[in-house]
């Protein structure tokens, strides 16, 4: 991914190694998975992109100094926090220009928290656990670098690209946010009952679209920065792949139960992804998600 001659989002608060107080370890794990996938069969319904992948961290807990001096950051985890604040600066720039154009009011730039281990939102206690997620209650996305250790450690899902395909995601709520699509949908979901397999469906619709939304992002953002280089595309589609509901669930225990099915397949993943990408059109995926009915999630 070319990254050339772009600015840094100044919309980041850096919370890691504060209060809440632990580092989180860049390590790996394999139970996590397993857990994950266990609370998906009971009905944790709602969670996000990274739920399932960021159980996957093998959390090594390591103790703030005490003397209050700050903590030290591997080269590695410096960079990915700069980037992340480079693809944040990058999507407040092409959204803004989308709104304008594809006539969706004025966009609002959401904020970025890093953080590490776990973090307080206003939508609960933010825990690493949960992977990258959005609340719309702050309008933040909250995002612990681990994370993405986690992605090319257990799953291969590994590319800057990818990464940027993550924060896009996530900023891709916020799209649905600012639309009004998300209050529409959770209203929806809250009425089925958490874990109902018709709410689970209604999240099926908000995360394709965050998909689409994505894929929106990585269109004008190639066109205006010419981001898109080889093989990157092919990151982003391996990423979704990787992070379908029925890839995961039959890596972790052989077989899948679409019902149980948050995010959606696969297949589903990677084709709105490249939707959007091809389209770039807001409002026709915004359509789609919210006409599909629910044979069809
Ligand atoms: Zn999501």
């Amino acid at each position: 991914m070319n990254l050339d001659g772009r600015r840094e989002s100044t919309n980041v608060e850096d919370r890691r190694g504060m209060s809440g107080g632990a580092k989180v370890g860049l390590g790996g794990g394999i139970m996590g998975i397993i857990i994950a996938i266990l609370a998906m069969f009971m009905g944790g319904g709602g969670l996000d992109i990274g739920s399932i992948l960021g159980q996957m961290g093998n959390v090594t807990m390591q103790e703030e100094s005490s003397d209050g001096q700050p903590i030290e950051y591997s080269a590695e985890e410096q960079q990915l926090a700069t980037f992340s604040k480079q693809i944040l600066g990058g999507t407040e720039d092409i959204w803004s220009q989308i709104f304008k154009s594809q006539g969706l009011g004025e966009y609002r730039d959401p904020k970025m928290v890093l953080y590490s281990g776990s973090t307080s939102t206003a939508c609960g206690q933010g825990q690493a656990a949960m992977g990258p997620f959005y609340c719309s209650g702050d309008q933040s996305l909250y995002l612990d670098l681990s994370f993405f250790m986690s992605m090319k450690q257990q799953l291969g899902a590994d590319g800057d690209f990818a990464y940027a395909y993550v924060i896009a995601h996530e900023v891709g709520h916020h799209v649905e946010y600012l639309t009004g699509v998300l209050q529409q949908i959770h209203s929806k979901m809250a009425r089925y009952g958490q874990g109902s397999a018709q709410a689970n469906k209604e999240s099926v619709r908000i995360e394709l679209l965050a998909d689409y939304l994505a894929g929106c992002w990585a269109h004008y953002d190639n066109e205006r920065f010419g981001s898109v280089e080889d093989g990157d595309l092919q990151e982003a589609i391996d990423c979704a792949l990787k992070i379908g509901d029925d890839y995961l669930q039959k890596r972790a225990q052989g077989y899948a139960m679409p019902e149980s099915f948050t995010h959606g397949t696969s297949e589903q993943r990677m084709r709105w992804f490249k939707a959007g990408y091809e389209s770039g059109d807001v409002k026709r995926g915004i359509n789609s998600a919210m006409q599909l009915d629910y044979s069809q999630l």
